[in-house]
């Protein structure tokens, strides 16, 4: 919180303070005087309409002396006048006296004369009888024995109070005896009560003090009042305050209460004083405070702000030559030199440490860099410790875990550490148990171990030996062993052995071999089938070679004959004998195709035929064959389509054997497409080699005949096969010739549409894959 605000709060606090003090103060001490003065009036207004009252009374005892002390009197109440009572007690008298009542007592007690009176109707009425009840002799109102002894009070009637006087009756020298009694009333009516308010001017109220229900304020004054003061006052509210006073009859016995109500003028002045005090007072304060304020803080605030702020700026700064200004002669302008001379003097010793500081400063980096070349000597140490202590670590778990069993041992064969995986071979759980059990328990034969520590300690590094082992349930199995030796940390010599189980691969191994002899036994059978069959075939092939040999010639003569005697060249023959010759020609035909086929066959089966291969174009050999092709296709009326792909290179193969293969599928495509049919070679590269289709759009093969007809002799059963004639050996060489020098054919067709055999030939250029 800043000074400026701080004062501010205590300045108001203070104030204010005083203010609430001051108001109470005055509103106790003031508003007590004034409630004092209030009180004393009305107490006097109060003594001043009881005394009105006594006036009444001594008025009505005025009149009642005159009347009472009178000689007419006296005489009127032995006789009786007549003539007194009409001359005397007249109507006049009794409104302008304001009498209510008068009465004539005889001293025996009789009553001489009585008139009642109402002021208001001004006619003669009743005398009440509750009145009459009190004029016994005996009654203190009646009984005048000695002339002074006047009564005059009030005496409470049911139907209002009466004031009343009673007089002695004498003659005018105030002679005894006495004769009688006058008593003259008057009633204490609300317009009696009117009289005496108006008279002083006050606010009258009376109250019997009888049965009747008394109103709150009056309960709660009586008891006060019979107790001490004759007169009491309350204030009734803010605007009135009241004072009561007791009455009592002539009897001495209360019977009515006075109240007069005052207009509490002096008590809402003195409130309005002490509001005008208080808010003048509250205006000079805020007047004050403001003006003390706007001194304060150009004196003394303000100042010290500028104080503090330029003692923030020298420190934020650093720049210990600023100084602040100073202005007049006060202890502010006293505190600003003060700090001045302080921070002159601060910047003399910051140079001086300055300096100094500059020598620490290079002792200190020449100490740091001592120590970072010590701290990074200890780094690298704990480096390498870790490491090392991490990869002896890596190790122990590396060799615990392994999928292999591994051993470490002394030369002489005494296992210092075997894993979890070599345990495992042999049935074992823990080390302890492996080494307690003897060599024969552990080894199929014990000498076997003889054998394995002899090699150890004579060669240390041992390779792949396999040896076989007892299990701890007493099955064998086996284990390739090998040793590579090694230096302990305490510097002895170790050997890991590393062991693996090899069980399977022996079982396997054995297996093998069992299987092995036996398919060598097989092996040998066959190879001498083999060679039995080969010479069958090499037989067969030499007696169809030489069959069709002794064939050829003798079929040559009889088709070459046959032929001439067709053509008349011996002699006429008759038209029977040429139908006859000319089936010998065509059956004769039809053999030799069929012999020249078997020929060309068995000549390849036997391995006799050789490729004769060169780099040949293919347009070459289809123009070359379509001169053939063409007495084929003329008289059916088939076209021939060829279509070489453009930039085909040379194939590499036997001219003569490409063109058998290509006139064979197109004869074969003639004979099984109808009359007027289209044919057509097609040509294209795929890789390294060329593909060549031939197709037509003839009777097509079913898809369950197209492996079955390259088979030899294998002919299809169709109307066009009939007619057309053929042996059943022209697919089985062409399949033969392509595969002779590696390539492969196949068919595709749709049956009754069409046909298309392809076939590849190698390239001559590189790459012969993919065919
Ligand atoms: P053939 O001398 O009977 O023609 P092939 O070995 O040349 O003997 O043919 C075997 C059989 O294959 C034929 O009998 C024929 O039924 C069928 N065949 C061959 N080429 C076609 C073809 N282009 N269209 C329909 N069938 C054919």
């Amino acid at each position: 919180m800043t000074l400026r605000r701080k004062t501010l709060i205590t300045v108001g606090i203070v104030f204010i303070g005083l203010l609430i003090i001051l108001y109470f103060i005055s509103q106790t001490l003031l508003m007590r005087s004034f409630s004092q003065l209030e009180e004393q009036r009305t107490r006097q207004n109060v003594e001043q309409a009881l005394n009105a009252l006594s006036n009444d009374l001594l008025t009505m005892k005025t009149i009642a002396y005159d009347w009472a002390v009178c000689d007419d009197n006296y005489a009127f109440i032995e006789d009786v006048n007549q003539n007194y009572i009409q001359t005397n007690l007249v109507t006049e008298t009794f409104t302008e006296l304001r009498l209510n009542l008068m009465l004539f007592i005889h001293s025996s007690g009789r009553i001489v004369y009585s008139k009642a009176f109402d002021l208001h109707s001004k006619e003669e009425m009743a005398v009440p009888q509750s009145l009459l009840s009190y004029l016994t002799t005996s009654d203190l109102l009646v009984s005048h024995s000695d002339p002074q002894s006047i009564i005059s009070g009030i005496v409470l009637l049911p139907e209002n109070p009466l004031l009343i006087v009673s007089y002695p009756i004498l003659t005018s020298e105030e002679k005894v005896p006495v004769r009688g009694t006058l008593i003259m009333g008057r009633y204490l009516d609300s317009s009696e009560i009117g009289r005496l308010a108006e008279q002083t001017l006050l606010s009258l109220s009376i109250h019997r003090y009888d049965h009747s229900p008394m109103s709150g304020d009056f309960q709660a004054v009586v008891p006060s009042l019979f107790e001490k003061t004759p007169v009491l006052v309350r204030p009734l509210d803010e605007q009135s305050i009241a004072g009561y006073a007791l009455i009592r009859d002539v009897y001495n016995k209360p019977i009515l209460l006075l109240r007069v109500d005052v207009p509490r003028d002096i008590y809402a002045q003195g409130q309005a004083t002490v509001a005008y005090f208080i808010l003048s007072l509250l205006g000079v304060g805020v007047v004050l405070g403001v003006v003390m304020m706007l001194f304060l803080d150009k004196q003394v605030l303000f100042r010290l702000t500028q104080l503090s702020q330029g003692v923030r700026n020298i420190s934020i700064s650093g720049g210990l030559s600023v100084r602040l200004p100073v202005t007049g002669e006060d202890e502010l302008s006293d505190l600003g030199g003060a700090i001045n001379v302080m921070v002159e003097t601060l910047g003399q010793s910051s140079d001086m440490l300055q300096g100094k500081n500059k020598q620490l400063d290079a002792q200190n980096e020449e100490l740091q860099s001592q120590a970072e070349v010590l701290r990074n000597e200890i780094a690298q140490r704990k480096q390498a410790e870790q490491a090392l202590l991490k990869s002896e670590a890596k190790y122990r778990n590396l060799i615990e875990n392994a999928p292999v069993g591994i051993v470490i041992s002394t030369p002489e064969g005494r296992i210092l550490e075997i894993n979890k995986a070599r345990l495992a071979m042999a049935g074992y759980d823990s080390k302890e148990e492996y080494i307690s059990r003897s060599a024969s328990e552990r080894y199929y034969d014990p000498k076997d171990r003889e054998h394995w520590i002899a090699l150890l300690r004579e060669k240390g590094k041992v390779e792949g030996l396999e040896v076989r082992f007892k299990h701890k349930d007493g099955t064998s199995y086996w284990v390739s062993m090998s040793s590579i030796p090694q230096i302990s940390e305490s510097g002895e010599q170790q050997l890991i052995i590393v062991a693996q189980d090899i069980t399977e691969r022996k079982q396997m191994e054995h297996e093998l071999q069992e299987r092995n002899e036996r398919l060598d036994a097989q092996n040998e059978e066959l190879i001498e089938k083999t060679w039995e069959v080969e010479r069958a075939t090499q037989l067969k092939s030499e007696f169809l070679a030489n069959m069709s040999h002794e064939l050829r010639t003798p079929l040559n003569v009889i088709i070459g004959f046959s032929q001439l005697m067709v053509d008349g060249v011996p002699g006429k023959i008759s038209e029977e004998q040429r139908q006859c010759l000319s089936d010998v020609l065509d059956s004769s035909q039809h053999l030799l195709n069929l012999i020249n086929g078997v020929l060309d066959l068995s000549r390849i089966e036997s391995g006799k035929e050789e490729l004769n291969t060169r780099d040949i174009t293919l347009t070459e050999v289809i123009e070359s064959l379509s001169r053939t092709m063409m007495p084929i296709l003329a008289p059916r009326e088939q076209s021939l389509d060829i279509e070489v792909e453009e930039g085909l290179p040379l194939l590499h193969a036997d001219k003569a054997k490409l063109r058998q293969v290509i006139l064979n599928l197109v004869d074969n495509a003639s004979k099984y497409t109808p009359d007027r049919g289209k044919l057509k070679i097609e040509a294209v590269r795929n890789g390294g080699w060329c593909r060549v289709s031939v197709i037509d759009n003839g009777i097509g093969i079913k898809e369950e005949d197209r492996e079955r007809i390259f088979e030899p002799f294998c002919r299809l059963d169709n109307s066009l096969a009939e007619e057309r004639g053929g042996v059943g050996l022209g697919l089985t060489l062409v399949k033969q010739i392509v595969e002779m020098y590696g390539g492969q054919i196949w068919i595709e067709s749709e049956y009754g549409r069409g046909s298309r055999f392809t076939f590849t030939v190698p390239l001559a250029a590189s790459g012969k894959s993919n065919p």
